[in-house]
């Protein structure tokens, strides 16, 4: 394992990319802009990135449509592309120490987490797309023997990729591999505070062979560079990772211009059920701390509302304290931190206001609930509250943090009506060894994912990802993401 010496020499020396990236080349913003970029860890200001807006989304959506339409890319043979993303997944790996601390640097995450789960979590999903390229199989309708009809998918064109900063380069793969492996070109705006990572991938993606205009990269802002792409009348589809309400922003985007397709991976507040035919109760309680604290609470389908069998209540709670008790903040950079700085000051603030709330609205504080001391960052101790009602804003709106709530439920059907009382249906767990109540729960619960007898297991790439409800719709990971970035056509032929 690599020492917290070596990595705070490597931050040292670190080169960082900090222009856009167009049409193969790294330039600056058309305006000369530029904005800062802060480690939230030390709240120092670490580099200075190009500030896109909507005359720089012109010329990248130029690039991209060029590359498009005269099909250096999208009429490579599909083999050919999976390959070149195959060598790309194979460069990310390859630079996985430098891509992992450009992500703890840019907005807080512990190293460790980025080096085993972001950045392999990247390369796999490079990879599983590269080798998908070519496994799309068209159809032939059963029509009447006088006609043959071919239906085939054929790319988009060009997709514009918005994507947040919890987990800056994996949100962005997820996408960027099934849209490119479908033969599309991408402009891609990375959130505000994490545009670093992203811009050093198009570097290597370029290096793998990915010509020139297919891949472009636009740091800026979201009221600028994001609305414009989202207006944008030559973007064909937007692919979005983010909140509910810019969600919805990119919805209004899309009628307001060319009904450029909108897929939507947007917030969640994620009930993890514990009923009393849980077999393990240890095992369950640590799942549930890792469900709110892992990356700082800074996660879509974070389990935020815990809810637990009021029989099972107080044992469960020793056992929760217990396992809270391993996750403890720290500097990012030392590998053996588990909790680093939350993204910014601002996100910071929101979460502490979320606490003071929970506080007022008589919610019983029984862990953290406040800045961490001695520390220059943006951190906040894990957060557990009890006594959470369903009406209470910590119950209903997404913290994005390390606040979890504890609500307790009478019955099965008490459990489900509490669980689905929200306006999200991202994600959602089971904790039974009661075969048939496992399964009437997860058929009863309105969410995209349903985890039984475990939280987020795996970064498998296999299973579609995505919500239900003011989650989003479309999905992200599997076959259906590549069918995604393609549309349908019939050619119908007389014979
Ligand atoms: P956000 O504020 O919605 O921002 C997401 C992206 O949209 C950023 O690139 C942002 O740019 C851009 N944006 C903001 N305002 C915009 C506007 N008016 N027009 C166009 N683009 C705009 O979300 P965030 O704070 O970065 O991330 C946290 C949210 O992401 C949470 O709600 C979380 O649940 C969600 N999330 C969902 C998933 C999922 O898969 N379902 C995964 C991860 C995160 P700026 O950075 O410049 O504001
Ligand atoms: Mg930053």
């Amino acid at each position: 394992m690599r020492t917290h010496d070596f990595w705070t020499e490597k931050a040292t020396n670190l080169s960082i990319r900090n222009q856009a990236f167009i049409n193969g080349k790294f330039v600056n913003s058309l305006s000369g802009k530029t904005f800062d970029s802060i480690n939230p860890a030390t709240a120092q200001i670490f580099a200075d990135v190009a500030e896109c807006d909507a005359a720089d989304v012109d010329v990248a959506v130029k690039a991209a449509r060029d590359a498009f339409e005269d099909g250096r890319w999208s009429n490579m043979h599909p083999a050919q592309r999976g390959k070149r993303l195959m060598r790309l997944a194979n460069l990310i790996t390859s630079h996985r120490e430098e891509l992992a601390l450009l992500e703890s640097l840019d907005m807080g995450k512990p190293i460790s987490d980025a080096m085993n789960i972001d950045i392999p979590g990247c390369a796999r999903a490079i990879h599983w797309y590269g080798e998908a390229a070519d496994k799309l199989m068209d159809e032939i309708a059963p029509t009447d023997p006088g006609a043959l009809a071919l239906v085939t998918r054929e790319a988009l064109g060009v997709i514009g990729i918005v994507v947040p900063w919890n987990f800056p380069l994996l949100m962005a793969c997820w996408k960027i591999g099934p849209a490119l492996a479908a033969g599309n070109s991408i402009v891609l705006k990375p959130a505000e505070q994490s545009p670093l990572s992203v811009l050093r991938l198009a570097e290597l993606a370029s290096e793998a062979g990915i010509p020139d205009g297919v891949f472009n990269v636009l740091p800026g802002f979201g009221e600028t560079a994001g609305q414009a792409l989202g207006l944008h009348m030559d973007v064909d589809m937007i692919a979005f990772t983010g909140s509910t309400q810019v969600g919805k922003f990119f919805m209004q985007y899309s009628g307001q211009s060319n009904l450029k397709r909108v897929s939507l991976e947007c917030g969640g507040k994620s009930p993890h059920i514990i009923t009393k035919n849980c077999l393990d109760l240890d095992q369950a309680a640590n799942a549930a701390a890792s469900a709110i604290f892992f990356n700082q609470g800074e996660v879509c389908t974070a389990g935020s509302r815990l809810l637990v069998d009021r029989e099972i209540k107080q044992e469960f709670m020793e056992k929760l304290a217990l396992a809270s008790a391993s996750h403890k903040v720290g500097d990012p950079l030392h590998p053996e931190t588990s909790m680093g700085a939350l993204v910014e000051e601002q996100h910071m603030d929101r979460v502490l206001s979320y606490i003071d709330k929970a506080n007022e609205e008589g919610a019983t504080l029984t862990l953290g609930g406040c800045r961490s001391k001695d520390r220059a960052g943006y951190f906040i101790d894990p957060t557990i509250f009890d006594d959470v009602t369903s009406d209470m804003t910590i119950a209903r709106e997404e913290i994005f943090g390390p606040v979890l709530s504890v609500l307790t439920f009478k019955d099965e059907a008490d459990a489900i009506k509490i669980a689905n009382d929200t306006i999200y249906g991202l994600a959602a767990a089971v904790w039974s060894q009661d075969i048939s109540q496992a399964h009437r729960m997860s058929r009863a619960l309105r969410a995209g994912t349903v985890w039984v007898n475990c939280w987020d297991p795996t970064g498998d790439m296999t299973i579609p990802f995505g919500g239900f409800k003011q989650s989003g719709f479309g999905r992200d990971k599997s076959m259906h993401a590549l069918e995604k970035y393609t549309d349908l056509k019939t050619t119908w032929i007389k014979i």
